[in-house]
């Protein structure tokens, strides 16, 4: 079956229309691009009497997605590197063509979709939400290789290309017009008008900007140095992607090709772009995924959240700008303002980011009603509780709900870690109670769990699921447990970061390990972020549920006494002075014992390394998920656990795991919680590994 139709005019134009059969997507595989070369080849003879060719898509979101990347990922280097000559080879002949080209682009045109319109002469792009331009392949480890790190910098100059190239950035199309990388923009109904006019504008050089040939060199000395620092040599592909990127635009094409396809026959051979291309795979299905044998639910329209806190006002402004009224609600009335105030915030800055319109904005900011005193919810499919962590308020707000609100209503839960079995024991209907775990901050943190205690209903768990996926957030789902995955994991790992210092290591020396290891952030700049007293909230929850190993940091009550809540406050670990970057709290060296003895530096990581990994294996051995790519999921989207190592537990094979266990049991002779659990004992036992294969087939 065809994927390119082909349509020749009366006046000598030509379109070519993509429209991959039985998949809502277009994308570039050997049988189409073979069929695109065909296509090129006989619009290049001067016999079929071509003046001019236009390409476009029929799907209703995708101009063209970009390379297979299932495919890619089966590849020997030797079909790789085939893959990669035949896409150069057909991009160079769309170039080529002596006739004006121009790309008319609806919906996602990234990767190898870009390529193929940076290799067209003009590019016009719809203003609609679903339009998508740009390069991502560094964010999956690899480099633009189909001739965009060449094409891109010659297009809209070094710095802006970089800005895409490294950021592994797409852009709306009124953010792509401002680059330079689209020539005109239009609404998806008036596009082949918009651009067939491009066809008689006549072809177009495009050259790299002299002056960015000349500073070429000092860019990649200075962003060189940016990237080392920022990605501590960590992100082979990004150093990669601003050699070819730096170098490229100014060779002859057939050297600068041949620059790109070394660079990523070196880059996909390595684990790190291996782990990223798995974790792209992951959060394809996490959009698709289901809850097995349950009937498609209604979908979820109008919102209520209860808590116009940190929390709770990011998840009502997200709802709202996913298209949902939602009522938000709080007993403190000065909370509420302050929570519109920030939501209106961050529609603001959404507009700066050319996310929304300033219509779309107001639109948004006036689907929230806040609601400083009860109010019925009978109109709402789904209420959130976000209030604070204690679980004798939540009850007394669940108690509430049952004659609030329709009783087909989801009664959803925010808590960080508390029962969800408990909260929905406090309803008279416990079957609609169900835990939807977003994570802070809220706009940039993609991962929910969606936590199913035995009372809730599975049509409730899929209809949450299905809720979680339509708002563009990626479900994970997990069994009721204290802490449920992620919080579970990561506080071993928060509580060692503070008991090390107790002990008499250094603040800086202990959050750098971690920097240096991968993490994003430190844990105790991250405890500072998350604050003492929710920490502290967390800790007392899991300490009571797992007595035998989980342990209470001995600093934070009397950071709490002596009221450092971390970021909130102005200072933790950390001091937070108003727009500027934290500085280490030496004050706290106060509040801890005298004469400590710090722990040698290359012990810190490995020793909260292997508390989270240990953790995770736990979580595993109660089934808490169903597999370790469920964890090493949850673990990499809700905390950005060095995403290139794949999860705690992908790492955990990579160091091997009978050196785990033995490290845990040496670090156990004068720490009980470093017990290896029963799962990693068997598994060093018997030589066994959590992933089978360290190279396993996608999903
Ligand atoms: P917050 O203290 O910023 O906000 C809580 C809000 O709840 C306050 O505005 C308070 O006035 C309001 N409130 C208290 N009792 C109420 C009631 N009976 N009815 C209505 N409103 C009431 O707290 P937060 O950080 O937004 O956390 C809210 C929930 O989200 C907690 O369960 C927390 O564990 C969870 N959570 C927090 C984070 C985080 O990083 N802060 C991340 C994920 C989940």
């Amino acid at each position: 079956m065809q994927t390119i139709q082909r349509q020749l005019k009366e006046d000598g134009s030509c379109i070519l229309t993509f429209d991959r059969p039985d998949s809502p997507v277009n994308i570039f595989d050997v049988g189409t691009l073979d069929e695109l070369e065909a296509h090129l080849e006989a619009i290049a003879q001067p016999g079929l009497g071509v003046k001019s060719l236009l390409i476009i898509s029929s799907k209703p979101a995708v101009f063209i997605a970009g390379a297979d990347l299932r495919a890619i990922q089966q590849m020997s280097q030797d079909a790789l590197g085939r893959f990669i000559d035949l896409g150069q080879r057909i991009f160079a002949k769309l170039a080529a063509l002596r006739f004006t080209t121009v790309a008319a682009i609806h919906g996602a045109c990234v990767g190898g979709g870009c390529e193929l319109a940076l290799a067209c002469d003009w590019r016009v792009a719809t203003v609609d939400h679903s339009t998508k331009i740009g390069l991502p392949e560094t964010k999956l480890g690899i480099l633009p290789a189909w001739g965009g790190s060449t094409r891109m910098p010659r297009l809209i100059g070094l710095a802006a290309a970089l800005d895409i190239i490294l950021g592994g950035k797409t852009l709306a199309a009124k953010a792509a017009l401002k680059r330079g990388l689209v020539d005109a923009v239009a609404p998806s109904e008036h596009l082949l008008a918009a651009a067939l006019p491009w066809l008689k504008k006549g072809k177009r050089k495009h050259e790299l900007p002299i002056g960015d040939a000349v500073s070429a060199p000092f860019i990649r000395g200075k962003v060189r140095a940016d990237l080392m620092k920022k990605t501590r040599g960590h992100y082979p592909a990004l150093l990669e992607a601003l050699e070819v990127a730096t170098r490229a635009p100014a060779l002859k094409d057939p050297v600068a090709m041949a620059l790109e396809k070394a660079a990523v026959l070196k880059l996909s051979a390595l684990p790190s772009s291996r782990s990223l291309i798995r974790l792209f795979f992951q959060q394809e299905r996490a959009k698709k995924f289901t809850f097995p044998g349950t009937p498609p639910p209604a979908p979820v329209g109008a919102a209520a959240v209860i808590g116009a806190g940190v929390m709770g006002s990011a998840i009502a402004q997200w709802i709202s700008s996913r298209g949902r009224r939602v009522i938000l609600r709080d007993i403190d009335a000065s909370r509420v303002a302050a929570g519109m105030a920030s939501i209106t915030q961050l529609f603001d800055a959404g507009v700066r980011r050319h996310l929304f319109t300033p219509k779309e904005a107001r639109d948004g900011i006036d689907r929230i009603s806040p609601a400083p005193a009860e109010v019925p919810l009978h109109a709402v499919d789904l209420v959130i509780e976000a209030a604070v962590e204690k679980m004798e308020i939540k009850k007394k707000v669940f108690a509430r709900l049952d004659d609030l609100t329709r009783p087909d209503a989801i009664l959803a839960t925010n808590t960080s870690a508390l029962s969800i079995s408990e909260l929905a024991r406090a309803t008279r209907h416990p079957e609609r109670v169900v835990g939807l775990h977003f994570f802070n901050p809220v706009q940039q943190m993609q991962l929910v769990e969606v936590i199913k205690a035995p009372e809730t209903s599975p049509a409730v768990a899929e209809r949450a699921i299905r809720f979680v996926q339509s708002i563009g957030k990626l479900p994970v789902l997990v069994k009721d447990s204290p802490g449920f995955v992620v919080n579970r994991i990561l506080l071993p790992y928060m509580v060692e970061a503070a008991e090390l210092f107790w002990a008499g290591s250094k603040i800086a020396e202990i959050d750098e390990s971690m920097l240096d290891f991968g993490m994003p952030m430190g844990p105790l700049r991250l405890t500072d972020e998350v604050g003492i007293d929710v920490a502290e909230d967390v800790s007392a929850t899991l300490t009571s549920a797992f007595p035998e190993w989980m342990r209470a940091p001995r600093i934070l009550p009397k950071m709490l006494e002596a009221k450092l809540l971390g970021k909130k406050s102005g200072a933790g670990f950390y001091q937070h002075p108003k727009g500027k970057e934290p500085s280490v709290n030496n004050a706290l060296r106060k509040l801890r014992p005298k004469g400590g003895q710090p722990f040698p530096r290359e012990e810190l990581a490995l020793r909260m390394v292997l508390l989270m990994i240990n953790e995770a294996a736990r979580c595993l051995e109660e089934k808490i998920v169903e597999t370790a790519a469920d964890i090493d999921f949850a673990m990499v989207m809700g905390t950005g656990f060095a995403p290139f190592r794949g999860g705690p537990l992908r790492h955990a094979d990579a160091l091997g795991i009978e050196k785990v266990v033995d490290d845990l049991a040496r670090f156990a002779q004068t720490g009980l919680h470093f017990k290896p659990c029963a799962l990693l004992v068997n598994l060093a036992r018997n030589k066994g590994k959590f992933y089978e294969d360290s190279n396993p087939s996608p999903g």
